[in-house]
């Protein structure tokens, strides 16, 4: 597929693309704060949708102000009815299979220890050596609490892990298999499916982290065999800074896990505050204690946007945006030093794009204050250039991009101090 007139063409070609894109209207639904800021890390921290304020400030005022207490009448519902949502636009799970709590980090931990506790004769964990750094945190601390032996899996840092590594790897062993759909850093895509099915086959499961691919990837977990998924969505589906993370019990397993962390809002009957923990039917059963709520509610007005587009067309777009800025950065940023660190084949990606330059630390930083160009760094020499496509134009392809060859065509970043930001 070719995104576009090819980048020699200049800025025209990126405005006649806008100018074609079935999708450009989303942009009205997002606040634009400062037009002159490229952001290219949506990846991150979506953008803010315009009805949020308005909605967050009628909750607080109504619900909060005049509610008081009994607005809880409505609110306790919440984490099911917005997981239902998520269910069915983004993650193709039926109803009652997601529910909203937590961080991803913590619903992690809470399915990987179900998955593992109804496993007991196996001992093995498998994960990805380049996963997330929670991902993998949480699993070594499991691992040390319970005497489990983590093996992770050697994978190659821009193309993600290759499918007969981990095939090799899944022996009697093998209680759990934790990967993400789409790589952090890279944005390597694996193949769900094939990894569901392979890890089934050896009597494994697998716990997906969809947190760089809700809302950008079509996802189909009941069709695809998933059995439990964790994910952010404060990313791609814009829920907010720290949003409630979903995550996804598949049905029929349901009934034979539980959670570790034993919480009224996981209990049956909640309200007659028995004795003893019992868990209740259900998805409900991973939830611990009360929501956030006002982080909550800020996922209903993203999803009131990503609601009225399916995830496939989002794809398409984001396909393009993605070919578009390997076109460029190949023109454009190769002879400057700059790598394609990612998948080259659209199919085999999410939605960002990662470049290896050995300065990327120090071109970052300077690209956000003098350029105004806002992507990140990800170690040890990664810029990740996030390509959200309901509000990314392909002239801010073109002028990020732009600004960025400039920047370093003219060396201005070997003026900075390297890079001391504590966030990245
Ligand atoms: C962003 C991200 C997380 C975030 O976890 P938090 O608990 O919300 O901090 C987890 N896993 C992956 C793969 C991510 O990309």
């Amino acid at each position: 597929m070719s995104a576009g007139a090819g980048a020699g063409a200049g800025r025209e070609a990126a405005e006649e693309l806008d100018a074609a894109d079935p999708l450009r209207e989303f942009r009205d639904a997002f606040v634009f704060a400062d037009p002159d800021v490229i952001y290219l890390d949506g990846n991150s921290l979506g953008r803010l949708p315009s009805a949020t304020a308005g909605f967050l400030g009628q909750l607080v005022t109504d619900g909060w102000g005049s509610g008081l207490v009994e607005s809880w009448e409505t609110w306790i519902t919440w984490a099911r009815r917005l997981g239902d949502r998520l269910a069915h636009h983004t993650l193709g799970a039926a109803p009652g299979e997601v529910v909203l709590s937590d961080s991803t980090s913590v619903n992690l931990y809470k399915l990987a220890v179900a998955a593992l506790d109804a496993a007991p004769g196996r001992r093995t964990v498998l994960a990805d050596i380049d996963d997330f750094p929670t991902n993998r945190y949480i699993l070594q601390g499991l691992a040390e609490q319970r005497q489990l032996r983590l093996e992770t899996l050697p994978s190659d840092p821009d193309e993600g892990l290759d499918l007969d590594v981990l095939r090799r790897a899944l022996d009697q062993d093998v209680a759990l298999v934790v990967l993400s759909l789409v790589s952090y850093r890279s944005g390597a895509l694996m193949d769900m499916a094939a990894v569901n099915d392979a890890a089934v086959r050896a009597g494994a499961r697998v716990l997906w982290d969809l947190s760089h691919a809700a809302g950008v990837v079509p996802l189909r977990l009941g069709a695809d065999g998933a059995e439990l998924a964790v994910g952010s969505t404060y990313k791609y589906l814009n829920g907010g800074p720290g949003s409630p993370a979903f995550l996804y019990v598949r049905k029929e397993l349901q009934q034979q896990l539980r959670q570790p962390v034993w919480g009224w809002y996981g209990q049956r009957d909640q309200f007659r505050m028995a004795p003893a923990y019992e868990p209740v039917d259900g998805i409900d059963r991973f939830l611990v204690g009360t929501p956030p709520l006002l982080s909550l509610a800020a996922i209903e007005p993203a999803l009131d946007v990503a609601g009225r587009v399916p995830v496939t067309r989002l794809r398409e777009k984001s396909v393009q945006l993605g070919a578009y800025a390997v076109e460029l950065a190949e023109v454009w940023l190769a002879p400057l030093g700059f790598r394609l660190a990612s998948p080259r084949e659209p199919a085999r990606r999410g939605a960002h794009i990662a470049l290896a330059h050995p300065d990327a630390a120090r071109i970052c930083s300077g690209l956000r204050a003098q350029e105004r160009v806002i992507c990140d760094f990800r170690a040890p020499d990664r810029l990740r250039i996030g390509l959200a496509p309901l509000y990314t134009r392909f002239t801010d392809v073109w002028d990020g991009l732009d600004r960025l060859r400039s920047f370093v065509g003219g060396r201005h970043h070997e003026q900075l101090p390297a890079a001391v930001s504590r966030v990245t």
